[in-house]
């Protein structure tokens, strides 16, 4: 491991492709792998990662909004985009960058569907999600017969997959109500292939629900936060390993005397002699305000230095007053090891949060 001298996210990628054959072995080799790239990849760099995942044979990505997508087409990805989100305004641009609208609405059906005309389609693929309980985007399933209705009258689309998400895939105390979204899904799907002749292909599960309910794989899955190695629980991510190591080094080192503040605010006093650290990442780089004072920690030759005071724009403190370091030291803010997910537990947030927040402002270096 190279030795950081600013602030780097290293992305790994032989660890990329450990965590994306270890998802695709928890499924049959037939069903497809849909590689969700949205928000820059999890925070880390959306077009390297989908160009690596495309050569280890990922079929389909996912985005939230279509102008993540045209940066992938625009990067070289040549595989089937999903747009989850897509704004009406933005139809036009999906079109001509050949991206496929997830469509969750009456209202995002007829607009897209007059896009596709005025573009002159015929048979645009089109992906229709179905609400079975997280109450987020979907067709209820009393809109179906409206929803089959729509697509039969217009050639310009066709109906390529039908797909919903889980609420609570990770967590086994739900399993009754996953199992009622299962269950509501196959009905809905199967509703809709009745009433429109023909059997769009299925997908409902998310990283977790690879991992706990595979039975309902049906053609696809679509995988996001395990890719980047990180599971729900303990018991998955022993089998995942992180693929982002936020790094930065040791800008100055200060003695702190009895009675002596750090920071804005003067919002950690010193009872004892102390020894702090000051590192060149702050909330601007994505370490909220939320990590300060104690929230958090990071790990310097190996020893945590829990965050002091509040968190700055571009800094923060650390008490390393136990470490042996010294001014230009590496430091590890999170990684495998010392973890995302453990980095944002005692701040109350998850490895999600975390990862997605990583500011563009911090450059990114990868590891082949
Ligand atoms: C973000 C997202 C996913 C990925 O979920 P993970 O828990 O990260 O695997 C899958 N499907 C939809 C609809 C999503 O919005």
């Amino acid at each position: 491991m190279s030795k950081a001298q600013e602030t780097v996210l290293e992305l790994n990628f032989k660890a990329l492709e450990h965590n994306y054959r270890y998802l695709r072995s928890k499924i049959d080799p037939g069903t497809k792998f849909l590689a969700v790239v949205k928000a820059f990849a999890y925070g880390s760099d959306a077009t390297h990662i989908a160009l690596h995942l495309e050569g280890l044979g990922a079929d389909y990505f996912a985005v939230a909004y279509a102008k993540e997508g045209v940066a992938l087409r625009q990067g070289g990805v040549t595989k089937p985009i999903l747009v989850l989100h897509p704004q009406p305004l933005s139809f036009v641009d999906l079109i001509e960058h050949c991206l496929e609208p997830g469509l969750y609405s009456e209202n995002v059906l007829k607009a897209f569907a007059t896009v596709a005309r005025e573009k002159g389609q015929t048979g645009y693929p089109v992906h229709l999600k179905l609400n079975t309980g997280l109450n987020r985007l979907g067709f209820a399933s009393e809109d179906i017969p409206l929803m089959a209705q729509i697509l039969k009258a217009s050639p310009q689309l066709r109906a390529r997959s039908v797909f919903s998400h889980l609420a609570a895939s990770e967590d086994l105390n739900e399993r009754y109500f996953t199992q009622g979204q299962i269950t509501s899904f196959r009905t809905m799907a199967d509703r809709l292939d009745t009433l429109l002749d023909r059997a769009p292909f299925r997908h409902l599960l998310n990283t977790s629900g690879i991992i706990n309910y595979a039975d309902a794989q049906f053609q696809m899955v679509r995988s996001g936060i395990g890719l980047y190695g990180y599971g729900n629980t303990p018991e998955e991510d022993r089998h995942l390993i992180p693929i982002a190591t936020l790094k930065t080094v040791i800008s100055q080192i200060h003695d702190i005397r009895p009675g002596d503040s750090v920071g804005y605010n003067r919002a950690f006093t010193s009872r004892a002699k102390r020894r702090s650290a000051t590192l060149p990442l702050g909330h601007a780089d994505g370490i909220g305000r939320i990590y300060g004072q104690g929230r958090s920690s990071v790990s310097i030759h190996g020893q945590i230095a829990p965050v002091i005071g509040n968190v700055c724009m571009d800094m923060i403190m650390v008490d390393v007053t136990d470490i042996p370091c010294e001014e230009g030291d590496e430091v590890i803010v999170f990684g495998p090891g010392h973890t995302a997910a453990a980095f944002a537990e005692n701040a109350g947030t998850i490895s999600y949060e975390l990862l997605t927040g990583i500011s563009q402002r911090v450059t990114r270096k990868y590891n082949y």
